[in-house]
């Protein structure tokens, strides 16, 4: 049988990624993600998949594709399926979104995962301060341009630009044809040339097939498209003409965001404030000498909570927070020097304001993604009744981790594939509308259906 490869995520939908390619009767999953509307016609925050029942729920709805030897005993343990010894032989990441990485504790964790190796920092960071879909699994790194092997399958890692550091696209030979996939990508981050090395790579090969994403396909393409230095310049005049204390609730894992926001503040005599999570990343991505990262106790500081005793005293923290109290600051340092500091805080920190107590009249910036869904919207109306509700000013400022339509086609025709199947996106249809390159063929996939790469 020739190479195939089958879509069970990303199918019509932006995020929920799951891929299985298949070659001389070696298996490898690309990405494992949940989807961002990932069964939200039957759970919500009410209705939960009940954990007993590990993968058994999300097998009803179509959720978690019936791979044998995918899954660990545990996602298996009240389902119909048998747990068998792993016959999938790998799972290849292109980066740490949960998109692309969600739905990893369910499976054995015998199968070893493929990733960069700054999506390994990554994974030590979230493992230490809360946990990681990758724990327990053993882990094999890469960069690019090391290429590596899994049965016939070659895979060559190829940087890209996107909203987390460490994201990669692939060139895969196989034992009949080569593919090509993108993972997400942008090119109007500070890193936007890795995009061009990719698609320069990919196109060198011929690939028979292209994975492509299209997240901003089909949706308002007129729509300005915001660079990460316009960020820069927007959150630099704002900050500047703030009097009061500046906070923000943007991604700790969105190091071109970190480095935005700690430029401005610096660049109006402010200190960037970070918690304890957005810290522990910092340490561990600094580690890494290819990446330009703040650093914790010297360039940022660190927020403190106030936990049981009201002191800030050691035995009240976990051992990984505790390294961090020497650089903390706490809510009543926060008002002291409102007009010296930039606070990043977390949505679900909010209710520190009650600590804090700013002075009316400061700044809140919204640095995500704006809402696309009800449950979004719903978020946002909370935010901005806390925003209301210390008199603060509210503004929306954000750079997509994805490139505008016209960038993916430009991408396609470039890459110069035969075949384009795409992927993480709610209008894989509009590719026909706009392919401008003759010769290429659509295919728009099926949920688990195999498409061959090279026929
Ligand atoms: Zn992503």
């Amino acid at each position: 049988m020739p190479p195939v490869i089958s879509c069970f995520g990303g199918v019509g939908e932006i995020g929920g990624n799951k891929f299985l390619l298949e070659d001389r009767g070696t298996k490898v999953i690309l990405d494992f993600g949940t989807g961002f509307a990932d069964g939200s016609d039957y759970f919500d925050s009410g209705i939960q998949p009940r954990q007993v029942n590990g993968a058994g729920d999300l097998f009803e709805f179509g959720l978690l594709p019936e791979v044998p030897g995918l899954y660990s005993e545990k996602a298996l343990q009240n389902t119909s399926m048998k747990h068998s010894d792993p016959e999938v032989d790998a799972i290849v990441l292109s980066h740490y979104h949960s998109d692309h990485t969600g739905r990893i504790g369910y499976t054995d964790p015998k199968i070893p995962i493929y990733c960069g190796e700054t999506t390994s920092l990554i994974h030590d960071a979230y493992s230490e301060s809360r946990s990681s879909p990758l724990d327990d699994h053993p882990i094999r790194k890469f960069r690019t341009g090391r290429t590596f092997k899994v049965g016939p399958m070659e895979f060559v890692p190829v940087h890209v630009d996107h909203s987390i550091p460490g994201a990669y696209g692939f060139v895969v030979h196989l034992s009949d044809g080569t593919m090509a996939y993108t993972g997400d990508f942008r090119f109007h981050g500070p890193a936007g040339s890795m995009t061009t090395d990719f698609i320069e790579a990919a196109a060198k090969e011929e690939p028979d097939l292209l994975l492509t994403e299209g997240t901003r396909v089909g949706h308002g393409d007129g729509r300005a498209n915001v660079t990460e230095e316009e960020v820069l310049g927007e959150a630099d005049r704002m900050v500047k003409g703030t009097k009061g204390l500046v906070f923000s609730s943007f991604r700790g894992n969105d190091v071109d965001r970190v480095n935005t926001f700690y430029e401005a503040s610096k660049r109006a005599g402010r200190r960037l404030v970070v918690s304890m999570k957005m810290a522990i990343l910092l340490d561990k991505l600094g580690s890494d000498s290819r990446l330009k990262v703040p650093r914790v106790g010297k360039d940022v500081d660190v927020y403190v909570k106030r936990k049981r005793t009201g002191s800030l005293d050691d035995s009240d923290y976990f051992q990984w927070e505790r390294r961090f109290l020497d650089h903390g600051v706490s809510s009543a340092e926060v008002r002291r020097k409102e007009r010296e500091t930039f606070l990043h805080l977390e949505a679900w920190d909010f209710p520190e304001l009650i600590d804090i107590r700013p002075a009316r009249g400061g700044t809140y910036i919204h640095s995500a993604t704006e809402a696309f869904n009800e449950e979004g919207e719903r978020e946002e109306a909370v935010i901005q009744n806390w925003v209301r509700h210390v008199g603060f000013s509210y503004v929306q400022l954000h750079a997509s981790g994805h490139a505008p339509s016209g960038e993916v086609f430009s991408l396609v025709d470039r890459v110069g594939a035969a075949k384009v199947v795409p992927i993480h996106t709610e209008h894989p249809e509009e590719f026909n509308a706009k392919r401008k390159r003759k010769g290429w063929r659509l295919e728009v996939p099926v949920k688990g259906k195999p498409i061959s790469v090279s026929g």
